[in-house]
């Protein structure tokens, strides 16, 4: 997101941040001023909606869910990384032409120097003369040579630096589109892939479902062993996810505890296979702490699902699998469940 307000409507945007974050008890962290900041410039009506909430005492304050909104909504991952890449390749632009353009002067040089000595050699009879002229030909031409050697070089070199930043490049691309702790395709990722699956006109001979996988209870995982063993918990949950999943379906984290998985080309008892495996895997699993060997208590999670329909529009099986994971919730949790329309 960039940001275009001079000093006295940043001014203004902070008169109104600060008092509002006081109020309701928001950390006045950088993080949070970034979110806060964007909510009253209002350019994104999701998380206005998220942060609404949040104002209205509807939902408490969550560093986490903060963390997640930032990463979302504010946060363009990498832009830094591409800004140097971006002037680098400028410099070796500039560079590489620059070489070309010497390399020409001196070619040019060259070509006219053999020019004279053609026209000279044509009109010299004597040998002593002509020893001359092969004498300055051979020292030019070895100028020549050295200075082609130097050009070969330098651009050598050049594209030896574009290599290294096109591999920078395929790693910053690569950030963009993961989530860090987990190392799963992120929101941005899974929206992008979800919208061209709706976009597909194949859609209807490929048949694709979405799963929402929540962990259970995480809340009481992370009040209970902290946050770091809750981030163990989540990377343990995508690395089973990853594992039953291959080719082109996506497993991706949605948000916090919440998992999503495009899966195609899968009949949908297939997908209740699968889903009923990552569940019990899961929950069969004996979790211990990396450190201490103290073993952790029972890890379990709820999935919902349903498949994507031609009519359907951005959000449409989103909802239907979410509403099907309520259910899942409601009906005892460690389960799996259909979208089934009331
Ligand atoms: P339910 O069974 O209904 O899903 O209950 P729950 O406790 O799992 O659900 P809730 O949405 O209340 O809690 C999710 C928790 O996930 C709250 C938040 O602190 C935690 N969380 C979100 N992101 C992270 C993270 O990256 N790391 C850790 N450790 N916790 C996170
Ligand atoms: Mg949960």
């Amino acid at each position: 997101m960039q940001y275009q307000q001079d000093v006295a409507q940043a001014q203004e945007i902070a008169r109104l941040v600060f008092p509002l974050m006081t109020r309701i008890g928001i950390p006045m962290n950088p993080l949070n001023y970034a979110l806060w900041y964007e909510y009253q410039l209002g350019r994104s009506e999701a998380l206005v909606a998220a942060l609404d909430k949040i104002q209205s005492g509807d939902e408490p304050y969550d560093p986490d869910k903060a963390n997640a909104l930032y990463l979302r909504y504010v946060a363009t991952p990498g832009v830094e990384a591409l800004e140097r890449i971006e002037s680098e390749v400028c410099r070796l632009l500039t560079d590489v032409v620059q070489i070309i353009i010497d390399a020409g002067l001196d070619l040019g040089k060259y070509s006219h120097l053999l020019q004279s000595c053609s026209t000279r050699l044509e009109s010299s009879d004597d040998l002593r003369s002509i020893r001359k002229l092969v004498a300055t030909l051979k020292s030019d031409t070895s100028v020549m040579a050295e200075s082609s050697r130097q050009s070969a070089c330098a651009l050598k070199a050049r594209a030896d630096e574009i290599d290294l930043l096109r591999a920078e490049l395929d790693k910053v691309r690569q950030e963009a589109v993961m989530d860090p702790l987990t190392g799963l395709a992120n929101r941005r990722a899974f929206d992008e892939k979800l919208a061209e699956s709706l976009d597909d006109t194949l859609q209807q001979l490929r048949k694709i479902c979405l799963l929402m996988v929540d962990i259970d209870h995480f809340k009481m995982i992370n009040d209970e062993y902290g946050h770091q063993i809750g981030d163990k918990i989540l990377q343990y949950v995508a690395s089973v996810l990853k594992k039953n999943f291959k080719g082109k379906d996506m497993v991706a984290r949605f948000g916090g505890d919440e998992f999503a998985v495009i899966v195609e080309n899968a009949p949908i008892a297939g997908v209740q296979k699968v889903a009923e495996t990552i569940r019990s895997q899961i929950c069969d699993s004996t979790l211990k702490r990396t450190d201490t060997g103290e073993p952790l208590g029972k890890v379990t999670v709820s999935i919902g699902y349903d498949c994507l329909k031609p009519e359907d529009k951005p959000g449409d099986v989103l909802k239907r699998a979410d509403e099907a994971l309520y259910s899942a919730k409601q009906n005892g949790r460690n389960r799996v469940e259909l979208f089934r329309r009331q």
